[in-house]
């Protein structure tokens, strides 16, 4: 049965961390990886994610199956995160939201729910985008294309590509767009930018697909949930998928949501009975854990308080970290320009070095990024940022 079973190649990233753990560098720095780490370089564990836990176990309760969507209080908290409480749209019940295992079980939902629903659609994710995204969508039977996005040359958005590609698709193309931070390069659109995508996403009938994995780690949770506003304005159907794992420091309990934004309450009702049938033939329903501690951190007003402050924290230090990098890069000696380190947001940082700098600095520093130049900012801290530093200046 298995002989003609092919090796699969290793996961790029998770292959990374393999090297990583088996270098003997004693100054090794793991810039590979999506997770953020606090100054002292530990995965945080959030006071708000301790206190919900112990006010969990102080009332222990038993583990019966959840409903196929989930926790209610997770996805109605879900839903007034990502709308707001008092939006129209959720106040109208026109949103269907199902807890999902990730922001990758979101988007596997909601990818299985398309091919259901329009077969034939392609779909365009950004070029160049979280490679899971082409994987996911391809393995879900869909043809995945790109749109222009990242622009080597003028270290920005070529947007002017990006319209020009989402013009071009054909009505019912899924076009998967980053509501915020952008992973890998770091650049978002500006509001400007995002009406003019709006609007051809409108005009050619495209199915908007919005992948919120990083929603607070970039300027402020409504700051980053705006995008989500302006979509749901035009009266579109709207895909969104949701990801705690970096917001609640919560990567292993795997706990997201996907929502998505119909017509009226009764088509809504509708999609939902669809989604559940999609999780019922995949994995029947959702882990209790991650969805109860998140459910009660985003209801409780005073967990609330302490979570947004937490957040509000990594992205500072975020910030900071960045700030760092640019001057402590100039101080090392770097001629060139590297201030667009500071007009990037969230956790990544495109540096602009080539495949073979980043081999330089891995295998005679220590240093690991992507080969593509992605370097993890949210990995920095005041330990390490000037050995980076000094680093990267002898590779440039
Ligand atoms: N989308 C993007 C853009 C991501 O960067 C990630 C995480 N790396 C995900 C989705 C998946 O999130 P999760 O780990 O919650 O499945």
């Amino acid at each position: 049965l298995f002989s003609a079973v092919e090796m699969a190649p290793r996961d790029p990233i998770l292959g990374l961390n393999e090297q990583f753990n088996a270098d003997p560098n004693p100054k090794k720095v793991n810039l590979g990886v999506g997770v953020y780490f606090d100054d002292n370089g530990k995965l945080p564990l959030l006071q708000c994610v301790q206190a919900a836990e112990k006010a969990l176990m102080d009332k222990p309760s038993a583990r019966g199956y959840l409903p196929i969507d989930g926790i209610a209080a997770y996805d109605s908290a879900v839903k007034a995160l990502v709308f707001g409480a008092d939006s129209a749209v959720v106040q109208e019940g026109r949103v269907a939201t199902v807890q999902a295992i990730g922001g990758t079980g979101g988007l596997k939902i909601g990818a299985d729910f398309l091919k259901k629903l329009n077969p034939q659609a392609r779909v365009l994710i950004s070029d160049p985008s979280w490679e899971n995204h082409r994987a996911l969508f391809t393995n879900a039977g869909f043809e995945v294309g790109s749109y222009r996005y990242y622009d080597a040359a003028t270290r920005s958005v070529n947007f002017d590509g990006m319209l020009a590609d989402l013009r071009a698709a054909a009505p019912g193309t899924i076009v998967v767009l980053h509501a915020c931070c952008h992973n890998p390069t770091g650049y978002d659109l500006t509001p400007a930018q995002w009406d003019q995508v709006i609007a051809a996403v409108q005009e050619r009938q495209l199915v908007p697909f919005l992948d919120m994995a990083y929603q607070g780690f970039g300027n402020g949770i409504q700051e980053d949930g705006a995008v989500i506003g302006k979509f749901v304005a035009t009266g579109m159907n709207l895909f969104v998928s949701t990801s705690f794992s970096k917001s609640f420091s919560l990567y292993g309990e795997r706990v997201g949501a996907l929502s998505v934004v119909a017509r009226d309450k009764e088509e809504a009702a509708r999609v939902l009975s669809q989604l559940k049938i999609v999780v019922r033939t995949n994995y029947s329903n959702p882990p209790t854990h991650g969805g109860a501690v998140v459910a009660k951190v985003l209801n409780d007003p005073e967990l609330r308080a302490q979570w947004e402050q937490e957040l509000g924290e990594m992205r500072v230090r975020i910030k900071a970290m960045r700030s760092k990098l640019v001057d402590g890069l100039k101080a090392a000696g770097v001629q060139q320009d590297m201030s667009f380190i500071t007009d990037q947001i969230g956790m990544f940082s495109y540096s602009g070095l080539s495949k073979a700098q980043m081999d330089r600095l891995k295998s005679e520093f220590g240093v690991y990024g992507t080969d593509t130049g992605r370097l993890c900012v949210a990995a920095l801290n005041s330990k390490n940022i000037d050995y980076v530093c000094a680093s990267i200046a002898q590779v440039m």
